[in-house]
């Protein structure tokens, strides 16, 4: 029987990682499926059970179960304990193990810049947030900010982590060297076409980083180019929390160009 793994939550809308990880598997001639696997809130210690019975060889996680499927687990990274959630779960031998690979994912992109950024500010205070606050500052940036619609989420969340919190309203004034959109604006639906930033509002050579993926150019994005500043899209993240989980899982390194085409292609289609 070909080795399991796959993604768990609820609802657990298009999801593009079984694309990428069959197709990983299958490149790698790994005998191996990656399923999507929906499980409400109420189902989740059963199936906690069963990954450890089949057993289930991997899994993504994804909301509501990133936190409380950390009782589960018999070890915790330091990265996902300090971030409250695991995306990942992965064997190490017999242990069951947690990872959070949006914190790799969000860095990954920025490693690769000639220069790091001396100061970011992140837009929005939820999940995604706090794997980019996270993340910054283990790439080492001096000064890290976190601003939020709702104030008491980012002093919360800035209080934490021990980082700047900014106003909403007061979010352009400073000179970003890096600013990152956490929250859904400018994500296709309603929100498509609105902007977290205004477009006079940019620095010339900044860097602006959009996680929404879908469209994959945002008017955040299209707008920070325009004027000037280098852009990473949200699908950089996702490529790489993606990598990182399969190297987890596998012990080898997908193809980091044929996925990207493979996201490209299904995100185009
Ligand atoms: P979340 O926990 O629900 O947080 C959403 C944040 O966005 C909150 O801080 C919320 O502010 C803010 N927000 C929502 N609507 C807003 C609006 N109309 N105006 C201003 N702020 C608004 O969600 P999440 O898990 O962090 O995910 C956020 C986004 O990241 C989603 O679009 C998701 O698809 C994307 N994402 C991408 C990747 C990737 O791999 N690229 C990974 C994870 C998530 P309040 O606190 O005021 O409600």
């Amino acid at each position: 029987m070909s080795r399991a793994y796959g993604i768990i939550g609820w609802p657990l809308g298009h999801t593009m990682s079984p694309a990428l990880h069959n197709w990983g598997f299958t490149e790698l001639g790994i005998d191996a499926q990656y399923w999507a696997w929906p499980l409400e809130t109420k189902d989740l210690p059963e199936f906690m059970e069963r990954v450890r019975t089949e057993p289930i060889l991997g899994l993504s996680v994804t909301i509501p179960h990133k936190r409380t499927v950390m009782a589960h687990l018999d070890r915790i990274s330091d990265r996902a304990r300090a971030i409250g959630a695991v995306n990942t779960v992965y064997w190490d031998g017999d242990v069951l193990c947690g990872e959070n690979t949006d914190v790799i994912g969000v860095v990954a992109p920025l490693r690769s810049l000639d220069s790091m950024p001396d100061s970011a500010i992140v837009l929005g205070a939820g999940g995604a947030a706090r794997a980019a606050v996270a993340g910054f500052l283990e790439l080492g940036i001096p000064r890290v900010a976190v601003s939020n619609r709702t104030l008491s989420k980012a002093e919360t969340l800035a209080a934490e982590f021990e980082v700047e919190c900014v106003p909403w309203d007061k979010r352009m004034d400073g000179d970003w060297e890096l600013v990152c959109n956490t929250t859904p604006l400018g994500m296709s639906g309603d929100l498509q076409g609105v902007s977290p930033w205004d477009e006079d509002r940019f620095a010339r050579g900044a860097v602006a980083y959009d996680i929404v993926y879908n469209p994959l150019e945002t008017r955040f994005l299209a707008e920070a180019g325009a004027a000037g500043c280098r852009t990473v899209s949200g699908l950089e993240m996702f490529l790489h929390q993606g990598l990182a989980q399969f190297r987890l899982w596998t012990g080898q390194n997908m193809d980091e160009a044929g996925a990207r085409r493979l996201l490209l292609s299904a995100l185009g289609s």
